[in-house]
């Protein structure tokens, strides 16, 4: 039923237009959007605490009426709220800052729940804890055995509201809902149809039953992202590969001819590389390695491969002034080993789009590298064996495999991630592709220190600027990126960027990076870094993480605290890329929350990206980690893939064992397909 029109929620019972707009709001616009709603907690008297049992530090949830509130001024002009709740065994106070929007709805004679931390003033008290507003059906549930659920609401929908849409679309599904699990799936969490599993997670009996009947959904969920991976390549795997005839001491030449010694690790992904090029089917390959681990070499040798054997290879970087860095970068690696580079950017001349346009037409072999326009008209690249990605996460799976139809053999390819992120992730999000992880950093880094300072402390960050731009190294100076207002963080660093220029650090070379700037100025500024005409970048994104300036020693990122840990961790990539010692300063900011602080200490402590990447996942959640939604990943609705990892595998391994039912087919489509609201 899922697709049908008549799965449109508005043809409800209980919804109106208006009704329909406001759940729209939430994201539900279909019956089953409704049920996939799932509580956010339940009201159950066992998890009940009385507050005269209360004792400071412990999360509890307690259940009482508000005897009364009081509201005063603090010396710094903030609003404050008590109000007092009451369940005949104690008194908790309860503190609100500046949440005038509660002041009518906290009344002295209200029913309600509060959650939150306990702390001692005097007696019990919670600041900003949670609340329910009781309605009767939840006092009811509150004084029996039942547990009634609580649902994410937005302005103009109640509980009681929400409770009886959910119990019509219940309704409204009986009989008509396929299951969309394998039957034994769902037997392993005791149900016997899909429908029994919503029916429990909206009105369980019990506590355990409602976590059974949240996993069963979790693993329906992973499952049905899991099979759509598996489609996708089914799909684009029927072509015909290009199986390269390389020869035997291929790699053996490839890493005498590297100016270092390839680690272990760049040698085994190499050896992979070299395997799955000489295949029948074509390479599918993500290449993960922390950064600074010397992908860009491995990379190098696929293209050095595809040109040895008479065909192209095509770079794609998410920005111009990597697509410039990675030209620089390959030129020095390929260029002495005679293989051919271009680079087309919108930066290019017109003689030099010219000229790469027409190697590229004559099918030469040739490495030509640039942003996704490199793949669309009037580019042709009639021999085009391979397709290098660099930072997949800014491509969709659908964008990346449209790039790669519609030939009659289809090109190997290899995605590069410089983000390490756990196994488990990358098998949800990388599901589609062989995964080889570069686990090994080159030999001969520098120590990095890192350091977590306040405000106070930026005057010490700029002293250790000085001394090393003194001592002829560089520094990179990062500004975050503000949720309301670009031009605010272009402001404080145009700000930064004029005080540095006219200060002593001027007379090193200030430059001056953001995203306004036009690509040809971007990559004048990033290559007048790299090769030392200025020894200062103040930059307003995280974009360019790419950037590989071995002298580069300092790092200093204001509002450090908005950043996630991994986006920091690419940062501090960013130095450290030579034997010499590296200082990272990371400017916490006055308003940094303790979250925000808890992330940055576990930076200073851990260099291991993957260790990282696991801590954000727990602090921040999977859709933050790669920095935002743009990024590209799936967005679970129900499924957490820190406490459900083990469904992930399971979940992957059902996605394989068979072909999925048609219902599963639509909704996999509905959730995940183009157009969906998350992107793969
Ligand atoms: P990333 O994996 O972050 O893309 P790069 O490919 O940019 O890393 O490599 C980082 C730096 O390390 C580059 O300057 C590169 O030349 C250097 N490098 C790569 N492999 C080795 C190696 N095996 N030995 C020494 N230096 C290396
Ligand atoms: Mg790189």
């Amino acid at each position: 039923m899922a697709g049908s029109p008549l799965d449109d929620v508005r043809y409800l019972a209980g919804v109106g237009p208006s009704r329909a707009g406001t759940l729209a709001r939430l994201g539900i616009l279909s019956i089953s959007d409704l049920l996939l709603h799932i509580p956010r907690s339940y009201l159950d008297r066992r998890s009940i605490r009385s507050i005269g049992s209360l004792s400071p530090g412990v999360e509890a949830t307690v259940s009482g009426e508000v005897t009364h509130v009081a509201e005063r001024r603090t010396r710094g002009g903030r609003s404050m709220i008590h109000a007092y709740l009451s369940d005949g065994t104690g008194i908790l106070d309860m503190v609100f800052f500046n949440a005038g929007y509660l002041r009518t709805r906290l009344t002295g004679g209200v029913r309600l729940t509060a959650s939150g931390r306990v702390d001692f003033f005097r007696g019990p008290s919670m600041a900003h804890p949670e609340l329910v507003f009781l309605d009767d059906d939840q006092r009811a549930a509150l004084d029996s055995d039942r547990m009634t659920p609580v649902y994410p609401l937005t302005a103009g929908l109640s509980q009681g509201v929400m409770r009886g849409l959910v119990r019509n679309a219940l309704e409204a599904s009986a009989g008509r809902m396929d299951d969309l699990l394998p039957p034994e799936a769902l037997a392993a969490f005791g149900f016997s149809s899909r429908l029994e599993v919503f029916g429990t997670i909206h009105a369980p009996t019990d506590p355990d039953s409602a976590e059974r009947a949240r996993r069963a959904l979790a693993l329906e969920e992973l499952y049905l992202h899991q099979s759509y991976l598996a489609m996708i390549r089914a799909g684009s795997g029927s072509p015909a590969g290009l199986p390269l005839a390389l020869d035997a001491s291929a790699q053996r030449e490839f890493e005498q001819r590297l100016p270092f010694e390839p680690t272990r690790a760049q040698s085994a992904a190499i050896r992979d590389i070299a395997s799955d090029v000489s295949g029948e089917s074509p390479m599918r390959r993500l290449l993960q390695g922390d950064v600074g681990s010397g992908k860009t070499a491995v990379a190098a040798f696929a293209c050095w491969a595809v040109c040895r054997c008479g065909m192209q290879a095509a770079l794609l970087a998410p920005t111009e002034v990597l697509a410039a860095q990675h030209f620089r970068t390959l030129s020095s690696l390929l260029a002495p080993m005679g293989t051919a580079i271009n680079l087309l950017t919108g930066g290019s001349t017109a003689r030099e789009r010219a000229d790469a346009l027409e190697s590229a037409a004559s099918g030469k072999p040739s490495v030509l590298i640039g942003t996704h326009a490199i793949l669309e008209p009037p580019v042709s690249l009639p021999r085009l064996a391979l397709l290098v990605v660099d930072e997949q996460h800014k491509f969709g799976v659908d964008q990346r495999e449209a790039l790669l139809a519609g030939r009659d053999r289809r090109p190997h390819l290899l995605v590069m991630s410089a983000t390490p992120i756990p196994r488990t992730l990358a098998m949800a999000f990388y599901g589609d592709l062989d995964i080889t992880v570069i686990d090994e950093m080159p030999p001969g880094r520098g120590r990095i220190h890192t350091r977590i300072v306040r405000e106070e402390g930026r005057r010490e960050a700029m002293d250790k600027l000085l001394e090393r731009l003194a001592a002829g190294e560089r520094a990179y100076v990062v500004y975050p990126l503000k949720e309301a207002s670009e031009k605010q963080d272009l402001l404080d660093a145009s700000t930064a960027f004029e005080r540095m220029a006219a200060g002593p650090a001027g007379r090193y070379g200030v430059g001056l990076l953001h995203g306004a700037m036009s690509p040809a100025e971007k990559n004048a500024t990033a290559s007048d870094f790299a090769e030392g005409r200025l020894s200062v970048l103040v930059s307003t994104t995280v974009v360019e993480v790419g950037l590989d300036v071995p002298e580069a020693t300092v790092m200093i990122v204001s509002g450090a605290g908005r950043f996630g840990l991994s986006q920091l961790h690419q940062l501090r990539g960013r130095i450290g890329r030579s034997g010499r010692e590296s200082w990272c300063f990371l400017i916490a900011g006055r308003d940094a929350s303790g979250k925000a602080l808890e992330r940055l200490s576990a930076l200073a402590s851990t260099s291991d990206g993957f260790a990282l990447a696991r801590k954000d996942l727990e602090l921040r959640g999977p859709g933050d980690i790669l920095g935002t939604r743009q990024s590209g990943l799936p967005e679970f609705r129900v499924a957490d893939l820190v406490e459900d990892e083990d469904l992930l595998v399971e979940a992957s391994a059902l996605a394989r064992a068979g072909a999925p039912g048609a219902s599963a087919v639509e909704e996999m489509r509905r959730r995940f397909g183009a157009g969906a609201s998350h992107v793969v």
